[in-house]
């Protein structure tokens, strides 16, 4: 497996594993947030009740303290009635009565016999009809028919329970009934107001409280017991459950469990506070009665807390993001790194593996890691003394050690490559042999070491002036030839011309000049290494025959 296929794998595992990470980690904060979100609901649900409990409980004391006190004034209230033939000021009397009345206020009603309230101190209860309200129609046939005594309690259904009242009546001489009401100002003993509670419980959003008496469930209750119809006592309670929810804004549709659950609370008191969330807010209803707290039986409070989730959620949100913030920079910072690996280690060693498969010396530059560099030095040095080795032995093979002119064997070996290019691609190639005129003489007339000095210049400016592409080769003793790639025989002719002139002009050695003699060929249809060669040879021969210092093409 190569480095780079090593990397992909390696960068998209390390992706996957962390994004897989990434979703763990916003899974584990969503569930934990939403835990913690209903805890902190819940408790303040329950601190908040625990706070309405305790002025619920005052409230309650009040009317105990009241109850006693409202016998003795409805008796005052029916005696001046009954001795007054009909013409008693109600209002009069209601003032008298309300004489040291601090927390609230009596009202003073007289019922005719079909239940309908035909004068009051409370003058929007005249023409009132009770028949109309089950509850009171009931407990004024049960007083009626002498059932029960005396009292009937608030009928609280019917609104919030803003003034909580408890009615007090008794029959008069003439059929009729007069009746004291107690109204107690709810507001002075509880502070139900959403700002009031907000204080201390910033995260709520709405409150409704609901009041009912006691009295009321413990009739229907008893009643059932006593008749055995536990149908018709569930249907009455289903009755006043529903006028609770109409008042406390509950659809039957959407809330059927909270609907059953206030239903059972007529016969169980419980404290399960109900939660309802949704993704801003959270609902939770509680029910308290009143002979859990307070043994004088007289309330059911029924609570409804609406608590906005995004409070709880403010500090989780803030840890939140600080994670996700977290990740997020390591996501990043990995990333980088991976890019940096990438960079400055798999695309350096994948550069270096292709430079040496090149046999390339490789550029040590721009930052590297220590150990690259040593790796490189010495990988360079290595290469670059085998390559020297090479050229050495190379050299020793393939050049003529006077004249530093390609020897015998490798222009046999030139010559047969550009024939293979003639063949293979039609690529033209010439020859230009020449032998140095008389050159016998120089060495008889000033010594071999001069003849030998002629030999090593003449090659020397020879290199000059041919192109790099031209294989200059020592042949025999003062014979060359050149090979001339891509050339034809015009263009050779002309070369040979130009190094005929030269050599005859360059003074090699101060004694005396030189002149050669020179055969041009270029390579044809037909011929082979020999018949070249041979060809050009006679060329060479014919300038030789023609006086010497000339040049001859093949015939
Ligand atoms: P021609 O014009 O007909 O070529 O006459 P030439 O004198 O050059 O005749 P020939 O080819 O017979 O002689 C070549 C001479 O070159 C013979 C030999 O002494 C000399 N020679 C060959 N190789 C070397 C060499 O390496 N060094 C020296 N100094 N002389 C060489
Ligand atoms: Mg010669
Ligand atoms: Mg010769």
């Amino acid at each position: 497996m190569s480095l780079k296929s090593f990397n992909t794998y390696f960068v998209l595992i390390t992706l996957t594993a962390m994004t897989l990470f990434y979703i763990y980690i916003a899974q584990l904060l969503q569930n934990n947030i939403q835990k913690q979100v209903h805890e902190s609901v819940r408790s303040s649900a329950i601190e908040l009740r625990q706070q309405l409990l305790s002025s619920f409980s005052t409230l309650q004391q009040r009317f105990v303290h009241y109850e006693e006190m409202s016998l003795l004034k409805l008796d005052t209230v029916q005696d001046a009635i009954n001795s007054d033939d009909n013409s008693t000021d109600l209002v009069a009397l209601a003032l008298q009565i309300n004489e040291n009345v601090y927390d609230g206020h009596y009202e003073i009603y007289i019922i005719d016999a079909n239940k309908t309230v035909v004068e009051s101190t409370s003058k929007g209860d005249i023409g009132l009809n009770y028949s109309e309200y089950p509850y009171f129609s009931k407990e004024l046939d049960l007083l009626q028919r002498g059932v029960i005594d005396l009292k009937i309690s608030a009928p609280t259904f019917d609104e919030y329970a803003l003034d909580i009242a408890q009615y007090y009546i008794k029959p008069l001489n003439d059929g009729r009934w007069v009746m004291i009401g107690f109204v107690l100002a709810f507001n002075d003993y509880m502070d139900y107001t959403v700002e009031d509670h907000q204080e201390v419980f910033p995260s709520l959003q709405a409150l409704d409280l609901f009041i009912l008496t006691y009295d009321n469930i413990q009739h229907i209750n008893k009643k059932a017991h006593t008749t055995k119809d536990f149908k018709s006592a569930s249907a009455e309670k289903e009755h006043y459950a529903s006028m609770m929810m109409k008042n406390l804004k509950l659809s039957p549709s959407q809330d059927a469990d909270v609907i059953e659950t206030i239903a059972s609370y007529f016969t169980h008191y419980t404290l399960v506070p109900l939660h309802h969330d949704d993704k801003t807010s959270s609902t939770v209803y509680s029910l308290v009665t009143s002979s859990f707290e307070n043994p004088s039986d007289d309330f059911m409070l029924i609570t409804k807390m609406e608590f906005d989730q995004q409070y709880f959620l403010r500090d989780y949100d803030e840890l939140k993001n600080l994670l996700y913030l977290f990740v997020s920079f390591i996501f990043v910072l990995m990333l980088f790194a991976f890019i940096f690996v990438y960079k400055f280690v798999i695309l350096r060693i994948s550069s270096i593996v292709e430079k040496m498969h090149a046999d390339d010396v490789i550029e040590i530059d721009g930052f590297m890691f220590s150990e690259f560099k040593f790796l490189l030095k010495r990988y360079n040095s290595f290469l670059t003394g085998w390559k020297n080795e090479v050229k050495r032995l190379n050299n020793i093979t393939m050049q003529d050690e006077l004249t530093k002119c390609a020897n015998r064997r490798y222009f046999n070996k030139q010559i047969k490559a550009q024939i293979d290019l003639y063949k293979r691609y039609e690529q033209p190639f010439s020859m230009i042999m020449f032998d140095i005129d008389d050159f016998k003489m120089i060495n008889d007339t000033y010594g071999h070491t001069k003849g030998d000095v002629v030999l090593v210049n003449m090659s020397k400016s020879l290199f000059k002036m041919l192109r790099a592409s031209d294989i200059l080769c020592r042949i025999g003793g003062e014979e060359f030839a050149i090979i001339l790639p891509e050339t034809d025989q015009e263009d050779a002719l002309k070369v040979a011309e130009k190094i005929r002139l030269h050599v005859a002009n360059e003074p090699y050695i101060e004694e005396s000049m030189i002149s050669i003699s020179l055969g041009v060929g270029s390579f044809g249809q037909g011929d082979d290494f020999n018949s070249f060669y041979t060809k050009v040879d006679a060329a060479l021969y014919r300038s030789k025959n023609s006086g010497k210092n000339c040049v001859s093409g093949i015939a």
